[in-house]
């Protein structure tokens, strides 16, 4: 079978065996391990359907989504660059989606598009399998703040009153930016500590020193640490034993940062477990069960 289809494919298309229903719209979208999460699980079900990869151009969304609906499809994964447009695309967005600003799990239903954002609850239950902790418990610095995942993820933990929330980015005034946004998350009774709740800082030694101090988790959401090449996120000796440290990269599977963290002390996760949540919980709205985690899981170790 073709690693991936077209919007010119989906014009004249042939049906798979079995019956194609679900895919993930990317651009690129060759690299998307969603099939190896999703085809499993459908199986695992007992569900006869098969989750295939389109590589959908920025000005093929609206016309890809409104075939995939008239081909009979559930739904759809979006992921880079649609996770913003897909937003405009649907007809109804779910409150969560608006408020993280991006929809990256469309359910067609009675003709409708629906669209859902799946990234930021997959994030916490992520966060609950590798730490058992909650969000609304830790004191978080969010690196690459100002990216997709990173706004997602920085949005959850604010909707979640985390007792602390630092925003770093390398363009510092898209943190500025989202600081502001989720100022009203924190405008509540709690008593102030020594150090603000909420706060946009530069990507400086001497800043990020001061934040760690008081962290306790560091999320990567940079797309920094996939190659060898890519620079340090951080030094090594700011990371401390007390911190928890989640890279959402999980290719490799132990990036510098974790590495470092580890060696330092730290408790470390990679981006796996967030990939596999936020695919269950696509999957929840697809089908309105529990998703086979479990086999999930496998598929996805086994793609890796
Ligand atoms: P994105 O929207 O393109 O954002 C990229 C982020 O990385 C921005 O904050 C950008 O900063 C920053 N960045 C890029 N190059 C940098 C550099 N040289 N130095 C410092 N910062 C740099 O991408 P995304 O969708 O948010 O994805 C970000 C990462 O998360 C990727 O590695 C992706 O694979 C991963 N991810 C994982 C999951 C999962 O399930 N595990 C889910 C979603 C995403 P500027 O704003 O300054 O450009």
């Amino acid at each position: 079978m073709k690693p991936y289809f077209t919007l010119d494919d989906l014009h004249h298309w042939e049906p798979l065996d079995p019956p194609a229903k679900l895919a993930v719209f990317g651009d690129p979208v060759e690299h998307s391990r969603s099939p190896q999460l999703h085809n499993p699980a459908l199986k695992a079900c007992g569900i006869d359907a098969q989750y295939i990869r389109l590589h959908i151009r920025p000005d093929e969304l609206k016309p890809g989504l409104e075939k995939v609906r008239d081909l009979g499809f559930l739904g759809v994964n979006c992921t880079i660059p649609h996770k913003f447009a897909a937003l405009e695309a649907v007809d109804v967005v779910d409150d969560l989606a608006r408020r993280l600003g991006a929809v990256n799990t469309i359910v067609f239903e009675d003709g409708k598009m629906l669209g859902f954002n799946s990234d930021g609850p997959g994030f916490l239950r992520a966060l609950r399998e590798e730490f058992s902790i909650d969000a609304h418990d830790l004191r978080i610095l969010v690196l690459g703040a100002g990216g997709g995942a990173g706004r997602a993820v920085a949005t959850q933990c604010a909707i979640e009153h985390c007792e602390r929330l630092v925003l770093v980015n390398r363009s510092h005034e898209k943190s500025l930016l989202l600081a502001h946004q989720l100022a009203p998350y924190f405008a509540d009774d709690r008593l102030a500590g020594a150090v603000e709740r909420l706060q946009a800082v530069p990507w400086e030694e001497k800043a990020l020193a001061e934040q760690l101090e008081n962290t306790d988790l560091i999320i990567n959401a940079t797309s920094l640490g996939m190659k060898r090449v890519d620079p340090d996120l951080l030094p090594s000796h700011l990371l401390q034993p007390h911190h928890l440290v989640y890279d959402m990269v999980y290719s490799p599977p132990k990036t510098r940062l974790l590495a470092e963290a580890a060696a330092n002390g730290a408790r470390t996760a990679n981006g796996l477990s967030m990939l596999l949540y936020q695919g269950a919980i696509s999957f929840e709205h697809w089908f309105n069960r529990d998703a086979p985690v479990e086999a999930m899981r496998k598929g996805l170790l086994a793609s890796l």
